[in-house]
């Protein structure tokens, strides 16, 4: 398959090359390299790439509209892995306007681009946060939610929305993937698995919100990876899952991926503690606007759809990121 992954220089975007690289695909992979967070470790994931003769990189950014048209009329790609977006809840406060260029307009160049070339299957990055304050758990794609409470919420809620349009007036086969708390070797600085490492090995203090009152279903990489790879082969059919199947006859799919149960926010730091070593001198603060106090994944839809559920549990894989932090920092 002719392939294109967006957000190749990100976490996600990175680990699913890895994965896809060596299996008979040509894969282009797009970044705009933004310096949301250190561009020197986006650097660093595309040079881990440079190993894979499949895999191309083009400097490009998604709300370029004309540079997008170009690419997908130079490659006429089978399917799309979409994965670039402006992710990070507390960032979207602050900044607006960069939500809307990626997430709204950029996702739309997307989907513009797979309905002139024939794209056969787009697969795209949704969130857990569209789930927003859920109080019925486990948090499922056949329930309805549309309470975002945050601006990076509405533009990921905004973007499944889009993709049901065009599947259903142009046919385009969009699965969507609510991806809950990712972590692991690569992954991102703004996220709380990377700050507490960073910290703890430093002897730093750590911010905990809510006063420590959270829930995560924490999900490692390599399982959202396995999610990913084995979704793209289950291209959706007119009528399939959404959140009101009987009424939709458009080929939309919306899945969960997590790891399926929520961690406490205190014993995800004891793991980070036990696995560094050190003990976290926790500075406890209230709830921040726009954060939600527990996700959880219901991974019933996945498993039926793929036969594959999420595995690695929340000590072996901080264990893991430890070791690839303490590698990657020469620490
Ligand atoms: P990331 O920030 O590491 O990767 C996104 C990449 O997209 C970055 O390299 C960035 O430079 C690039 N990008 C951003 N805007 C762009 C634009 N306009 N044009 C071109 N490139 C652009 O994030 P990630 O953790 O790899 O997340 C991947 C996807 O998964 C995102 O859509 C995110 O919203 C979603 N997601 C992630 C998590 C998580 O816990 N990591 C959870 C839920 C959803």
């Amino acid at each position: 398959m002719k392939l294109l992954i967006t957000g190749l220089a990100g976490f996600i975007g990175h680990a699913v090359a890895k994965r896809l690289s060596g299996r008979g695909h040509e894969i282009v992979g797009i970044d705009n390299l933004n310096a949301y967070y250190s561009v020197a470790l986006k650097r660093a994931r595309l040079a881990d790439l440079a190993e894979c003769a499949d895999v191309h990189f083009v400097e490009r950014d998604l709300a370029d509209r004309e540079g997008m048209a170009v690419l997908f009329a130079e490659h006429r790609f089978d399917c799309v892995i979409h994965l670039a977006a402006q992710a990070g809840v507390r960032y979207s406060l602050q900044n607006p306007h960069v939500y809307a260029d990626s997430n709204l307009v950029g996702h739309l160049n997307v989907m513009e681009g797979c309905r002139h070339y024939g794209v056969e299957h787009l697969v795209y990055a949704s969130s857990s946060s569209v789930y927003g304050m859920n109080d019925k758990v486990p948090f499922g794609t056949s329930d309805v939610v549309d309470h975002p409470v945050s601006l990076y919420a509405a533009t990921k809620k905004a973007g499944e929305l889009m993709a049901h349009t065009y599947a259903h007036l142009y046919g385009l086969p969009t699965t969507g993937l609510r991806f809950f708390t990712v972590y692991g070797p690569w992954g991102r600085p703004d996220m709380a698995p990377f700050k507490f490492t960073k910290a703890l090995l430093e002897g730093k203090p750590i911010q905990v919100f809510n006063h420590g009152d959270m829930q995560r279903d924490f999900t490692y990489i390599d399982d959202i990876v396995e999610g990913v790879v084995r979704i793209l082969e289950v291209v959706p059919q007119a009528g399939g899952t959404s959140e009101r199947p009987d009424s939709s006859t458009a080929p939309f799919a919306l899945y969960n991926i997590g790891h399926g149960s929520p961690v406490a926010l205190m014993d995800f730091i004891r793991a980070v503690e036990k696995a560094t070593g050190r003990e976290a001198q926790c500075d406890f603060l209230p709830m921040q606007p726009g954060d939600v106090q527990r996700t959880w994944a219901d991974t019933e839809a996945l498993y039926a759809a793929t036969g594959y559920r999420p595995k690695v549990g929340v000590e072996e894989g901080v264990q893991r990121f430890v070791d690839w932090y303490r590698a990657y920092y020469w620490i």
